[in-house]
């Protein structure tokens, strides 16, 4: 496929051109900039297409199914998401215990860079449910209003606050809130989903509207396609000015081994866990589905974005692994925003890395409050950069761990996010098979029963 060829080319040919600008020419912080700016086109078209996604997807899928089948297959969605989280925070857990990557060293003589977060766990768990309901539709869509009070902190991270692209730009600035990403996916997907089912009940008065946002559905998608001829050269700026931008390398020694525990923990979700479950339930080989999922897996290697990358993996669910439209349409995007195995894991291993960092040893209770915290802060993290940062806040101070701590590791962050968005997609790609695969006599039904229906009108 040329463009997987493309793509992977535009990697390395990024990854050089970044080694050689980084050895023999000094730029300016806003030579930088310049620099970055094909791969901020890129990031601004992905960005641009997730509403029209998201909603139109959510929608004609939920309509197409009578509510007894939606009902079914989210059910089966939402049992698979828990899971394999569940799993995957289990495996952070026994590798860090094993491993210990933050025995040996001491917390007060690792470098903490920016100032506090400042945000209780019990805020944090309610905000997530707040989401979900927002009261202002239209808002929902641009900007997010948190509902945490006052607990406003400075983060001195570039991309957490993503969504505002100038935000890249200037290095400190406030979080206020979790979730602020920008869009409140949350609030939207519930929305669409209750919004879906009804008109898809509303038969012949309702078929307007599913027409409407069937059309706006396929417009969104052939879209899509004209980004992806872009992405290649998006792509190469993007992962040469990165390169270029890292200041620090030498802090990847200091924490290489809380980043092989991450990494190894990651890799074995990936090779080993997840393709299992897929291979018991759906009997096909794995390995062949990942390969399918290519572009989408490099997509997020390289944009750190579940939700960016959707339109990616749509397209290589439906196309490569022909995975129903029925399906994609609902179990990608509620999984790009909630299903996040890899972050689950991350938050796990990060926590306790910390704890062993401060010499604090955990009991059951502590650790249990962890997988299931780490669980939780998965599920509000936004699949956007570098969110599993921000929610770690809730893990840590579950366990009465120094928020503050978050800065030790953040200096890593960036390249962790990359792998783990990474698998979290592939979580969403596998579920969205698993589903499938679960949902056949359903899906077998309904085409039988419409096409009854061209018979018998
Ligand atoms: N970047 C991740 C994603 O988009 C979320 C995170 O763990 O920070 O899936």
């Amino acid at each position: 496929n040329w463009l997987l060829i493309t793509t992977v080319v535009a990697v390395v040919l990024g990854i050089g051109l970044g080694l050689l600008v980084r050895e023999y020419a000094t730029l300016s912080n806003l030579d930088k900039f310049y620099f970055g700016f094909p791969g901020e086109i890129l990031m601004r078209m992905l960005k641009l297409i997730i509403l029209p996604l998201i909603i139109s997807s959510i929608i004609t899928g939920v309509a197409a199914l009578d509510s007894e089948v939606s009902g079914k297959i989210g059910l089966r969605a939402v049992v698979y998401y828990f899971s394999t989280t569940i799993i995957a925070v289990i495996l952070g857990i026994v590798l860090v215990m094993t491993i210990k990557p933050g025995v040996s060293q001491k917390a007060d003589d690792m470098d903490r860079t920016g100032s506090t977060p400042d945000v209780s766990t019990v805020d944090a768990l309610l905000d997530l449910l707040r989401n979900m309901f927002p009261e202002n539709l239209i808002q929902a869509c641009f900007q997010q209003v948190s509902g945490i009070p006052a607990h406003s902190f400075t983060q001195t991270h570039p991309t957490v606050f993503w969504f505002s692209s100038m935000q890249n730009v200037t290095k400190d600035y406030k979080i206020v809130g979790l979730y602020s990403d920008g869009i409140n996916v949350l609030g939207l997907i519930v929305f669409c989903l209750v919004f879906g089912i009804v008109i898809g009940q509303m038969g012949e008065k309702g078929r307007l509207l599913v027409e409407f946002f069937d059309a706006l559905n396929d417009a969104t998608m052939k879209i899509v396609q004209i980004i992806m001829c872009y992405m290649p050269i998006g792509i190469l700026f993007l992962i040469a000015a990165k390169i270029i931008e890292v200041e620090d390398w030498d802090i990847f020694r200091k924490l290489g081994l809380y980043m092989v525990t991450v990494l190894a923990g990651l890799a074995i979700h990936a090779i080993f866990c997840l393709p299992l479950i897929y291979f018991i339930i759906v009997r096909k080989n794995p390995f062949t589905f990942a390969l399918g999922m290519a572009q989408a897996l490099l997509t997020a290697l390289m944009i750190s974005s579940s939700s960016a990358t959707l339109p990616v993996t749509f397209r290589c669910a439906e196309e490569n692994n022909r995975i129903d439209k029925r399906i994609t349409r609902f179990v990608l995007p509620v999984g790009a925003t909630i299903n996040m195995d890899g972050t689950a894991l991350y938050e796990a291993v990060a926590a306790i890395f910390i704890a062993q960092l401060n010499d604090l040893s955990l009991d059951v209770g502590q650790i249990v409050t962890i997988s299931i915290t780490a669980t939780a802060a998965s599920i509000g993290a936004a699949g956007v950069p570098q969110a599993g940062l921000v929610t770690m806040v809730i893990v840590l101070t579950a366990v009465g761990l120094p928020a503050k701590d978050v800065t030790l590791i953040i200096a890593v962050d960036w390249l962790l996010d990359r792998f783990r968005t990474m698998i979290n997609v592939l979580g969403d790609a596998f579920g969205a098979g698993i589903v499938q695969k679960l949902s056949k006599s359903e899906l077998e039904r309904m085409d039988l029963s419409s096409e009854v229906d061209v018979i018998n009108p």
